[in-house]
């Protein structure tokens, strides 16, 4: 049985394990390694501190299909519907413009169940809060080093990471890279945004109709949603969210900044588009350092394979492009590539 690493808990790494699982079954022992404290990376739902409140979602948003997706990657959308992970959206979103969707989807129970559904068919071992520092070949293996704890080795790595995060890795990954393979990841850019979610008490009442809204008129603010509304979940007698997300130049301009800093700034805009807000009774805010991918790997299949033997590989959404299908690309890709080397 060979001992596989996936580094990260994302969609593409919980896919990755699920699919590796269902081809491979018994012949792979899977483990997933993520630096977080929750499952789902760039589709990470947040509670509230105070359980009164409904979850947010501070990244991924919907999933939209085109009708190429919608089609090739029909078994994976019929299977989250049935198991009830998607529905069809079905809410007002205001200025949402899109030019070849065919559906687009919300996430009743938040964005992180979606990934949680692949990582519980993968029935892979996770273990959260295990920060990869190093990757170094040892023979026929891997030895995986951690910020905190022993290192372990393992068969075979996949590293779904957003890309910097690959190329800041002590030990073999980087001296394995041909000149070829490191310029084309030098070249993977990505936008930058902060995201705040506000907690509401169950007595909040909205005085707009949407469920979420593209903001033009504001150079800080470009979306705001607001939960149960946009997901149209059981409201369970909780309060409801709200997630705005800045806009990717005021994101940029005060990426270096504290986010504790930058909070109030984004507040005091969002009481100007919104004056009659209501307080709410928690608030977080979150820095999108790599939101979604600007500029993919070229001339890229869906994975890189730093080494066959042992297998190294590397996928996630910047070796296709930055939503749920390109994830999905990416772990069939890597995938491929895990079944013929282990
Ligand atoms: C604000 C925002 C809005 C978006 N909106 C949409 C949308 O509406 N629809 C859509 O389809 N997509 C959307 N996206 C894009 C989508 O979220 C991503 O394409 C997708 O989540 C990427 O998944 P991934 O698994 O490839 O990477 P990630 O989700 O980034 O997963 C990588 C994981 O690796 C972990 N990690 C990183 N470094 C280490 C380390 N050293 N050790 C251990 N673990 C590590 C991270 O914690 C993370 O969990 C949005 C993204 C953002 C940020």
């Amino acid at each position: 049985m060979s001992r596989v690493l996936i580094v990260g808990a994302g969609l593409t790494g919980s896919l990755c394990a699920c699919l590796l699982r269902r081809e491979l079954q018994s012949k792979v022992h899977i483990v997933v390694w993520d630096k977080s404290r929750g499952a789902g990376g760039r589709m990470s739902t947040s509670r509230s501190p105070d359980p009164s409140s409904h979850p947010a979602d501070l990244g991924a948003q919907y999933i939209s299909a085109t009708p190429a997706y919608a089609q090739s990657h029909q078994s994976f959308y019929s299977e989250l519907l049935a198991a009830g992970v998607l529905k069809p959206l079905d809410c007002i979103i205001e200025g949402l413009k899109q030019k070849d969707i065919s559906y687009n989807y919300v996430t009743p129970l938040g964005m992180s169940s979606l990934v949680k559904h692949f990582l519980s068919e993968s029935g892979a071992d996770l273990f959260l809060e295990r920060h990869v520092t190093g990757v170094y070949r040892r023979g026929a293996s891997w030895e995986v080093k951690r910020k905190v704890g022993e290192s372990e080795t393992f068969d075979a790595v996949v590293l779904t990471m957003p890309v910097p995060q690959i190329l800041q890795l002590e030990g073999d990954v980087g001296p394995l890279l041909s000149v070829q393979q490191k310029q084309q990841l030098d070249g993977v850019a990505y936008s930058s945004r902060f995201a705040l979610a506000l907690f509401f008490p169950p007595d909040a009442v909205f005085s707009f109709p949407w469920g979420a809204r593209y903001v033009s008129e504001s150079d800080c603010i470009r979306y705001i949603a607001v939960d149960p509304r946009k997901c149209r979940s059981d409201p369970a007698g909780r309060g409801p969210s709200m997630v705005v997300h800045t806009s990717v130049p005021f994101g940029v301009e005060h990426l270096e900044e504290d986010k504790e800093e930058v909070k109030p700034v984004i507040l005091q805009e969002l009481y100007k588009l919104l004056p009659d807000l209501p307080q709410p009774i928690s608030i977080k805010c979150h820095k999108w350092r790599y939101s979604q991918v600007l500029t993919t790997v070229p001339d890229c299949p869906g994975h890189m394979t730093v080494l066959n033997q042992p297998p190294l590989v590397c996928g996630g959404d910047a070796f296709t492009h930055s939503n749920f299908d390109g994830c999905v690309e990416s772990a069939l890709s890597l995938l491929g590539a895990l079944k013929s080397s282990l």
